[in-house]
């Protein structure tokens, strides 16, 4: 058994059930193995044992009161996993499926993610099982305010600058920002993804939707293809799904699907985005409303299944998302790329299904990095305590999504495998940090 391996069957023993976090690391370790395997220094150096264990991992209580006068009680988290290369960077999500597991996966990811955006960020993630679909206002601010009472304690602007992330977006971002300052008394860029009437970036909430489609479109271009004419299938009726369709589409896509958690629409016109935006982000509504305005689509209940034939597949809902099946029903309908907008939505089989059947693909380590690229320019634009424009920011994003993917292909182009963007970008962040570990000792 190789070094890889060994370090994988411990971490699987060792983890035991947190199914989520074993699936993100055996992708990117399996991903880097002959690189690894090839340098004896990282074996006798434990970079792979001491990579793959979180530095801190945070659990708390969250009691709030709500609107029923009962107090409720919820799991708070923030697993802080690697800080070599910067503060700890990453979003806090919210949603009822949170556990140690998905946060693990998710701060494991995002380690490589900061890494390979060049950006000095570690990485970290937070959340809470807390359900904010149902709530008021108020009950949403009282969880906000007494899930930052236990997590002011353990950030700060050169320590720990949380995001949002799934059920995480301005509103919530505001009220623990406001807490925080409150509580510390002190007005510094501790979170990003602010509301733009006080501190946030101007570009922030596009950037992740946005970015993902610049560097589609980038890996697209290499492969003699863009997303003029193209028909788009996208997961996810969120803030990184909205926003990855609105680029598309200004690329000159046609964006024929969109799905929340209760089922999914196809509109053979093309999707019109502002009735979406007018559900999601206004009314706060579930996605079947869609039919209401454009009665000549389609809503069907239940989990997406990717049977709508599209040349380019976004997946931008949650993980594993994307299965087996639905990578099947792809490839029976044509697809030829596929670029994951959230974390890991693709399944390691559905993966491995794609690509095998020629099928260019995307991962989210990359491809999703604009979101944490724009948090680090809120950060900047906090410090130097300017406020930088729309233009600035998005061509900054842009640049850095494009820089991304030059070395993702690069650096595919160096081990092997010159469309294997998966284990271009693994191995260029792997690089990276291991270098940043190896050169502050043994921590
Ligand atoms: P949002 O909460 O804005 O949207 C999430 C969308 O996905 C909603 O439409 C939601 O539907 C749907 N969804 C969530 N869980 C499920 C599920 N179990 N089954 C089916 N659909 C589901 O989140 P974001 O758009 O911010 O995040 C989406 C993904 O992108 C996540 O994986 C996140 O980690 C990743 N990401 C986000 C970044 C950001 O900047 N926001 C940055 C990088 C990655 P419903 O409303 O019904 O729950």
């Amino acid at each position: 058994m190789n070094y890889v391996d060994r370090v994988l069957e411990n971490l699987i023993a060792k983890n035991p059930g947190e199914n989520e976090f074993h699936q993100a690391v055996t992708e990117s370790l399996k991903s880097i193995e002959s690189f690894v395997c090839s340098n004896k220094i990282y074996e006798e150096m434990s970079v792979l044992e001491r990579l793959t264990e979180p530095e801190r991992s945070i659990s708390f209580r969250v009691s709030w009161k709500g609107d029923d006068n009962k107090i409720h009680v919820n799991k708070g988290y923030r697993v802080q996993f690697n800080s070599c290369i910067g503060p700890y960077k990453g979003g806090l999500r919210f949603h009822p499926s949170v556990n140690l597991s998905i946060m693990k996966f998710l701060a494991f990811e995002q380690t490589f993610k900061n890494s390979i955006t060049g950006l000095p960020i570690g990485g970290a993630k937070g959340g809470s099982d807390f359900d904010p679909k149902g709530k008021s206002d108020f009950e949403i601010m009282n969880f906000c305010q007494n899930f930052m009472n236990e997590l002011f304690r353990h950030i700060g602007s050169y320590t720990d600058i949380p995001a949002g992330d799934i059920g995480v977006g301005a509103r919530e971002i505001g009220y623990l920002f406001g807490q925080y300052k409150k509580i510390k008394n002190l007005h510094e860029g501790v979170l990003t993804g602010k509301g733009l009437d006080f501190d946030g970036l101007e570009g922030r909430k596009e950037a992740t939707g946005y970015g993902l489609v610049y560097f589609t479109q980038k890996m697209l271009e290499e492969n003699g293809n863009s997303f003029e004419g193209k028909t788009v299938c996208v997961s996810g009726a969120g803030n990184v799904a909205i926003h990855a369709a609105e680029k598309a589409q200004q690329f000159g896509a046609k964006v024929v699907t969109m799905s929340d958690s209760s089922g999914w629409i196809y509109d053979p016109n093309g999707i019109n985005l502002e009735v979406v935006k007018k559900i999601k982000e206004k009314s706060r509504e579930r996605i079947y409303k869609y039919l209401e305005f454009e009665p000549e689509s389609k809503y069907t209940e239940g989990k997406f299944n990717w049977s709508i034939p599209c040349d380019i597949a976004l997946p931008c809902a949650t993980q594993n998302e994307l299965i087996l099946s639905d990578a099947k029903n792809l490839v029976k309908n044509g697809v030829k790329f596929v670029s994951e907008g959230a974390n890991m939505p693709t399944t390691i089989d559905a993966t491995k299904y794609l690509v095998s059947n020629g099928v260019i693909f995307g991962p989210a380590k990359a491809a999703n990095a604009g979101g944490v690229s724009s948090s680090v320019i809120e950060m900047s634009q906090n410090n130097s305590k300017m406020t930088f424009d729309s233009k600035f920011s998005n061509e900054k994003l842009k640049d850095i999504m494009e820089s991304i993917f030059a070395k993702i292909s690069s650096t595919a182009k160096e081990y092997g495998n010159k469309t294997d963007y998966i284990s271009g970008a693994n191995i260029l962040g792997f690089k990276k940090v291991s270098s940043a570990m190896l050169s502050e000792g043994i921590l």
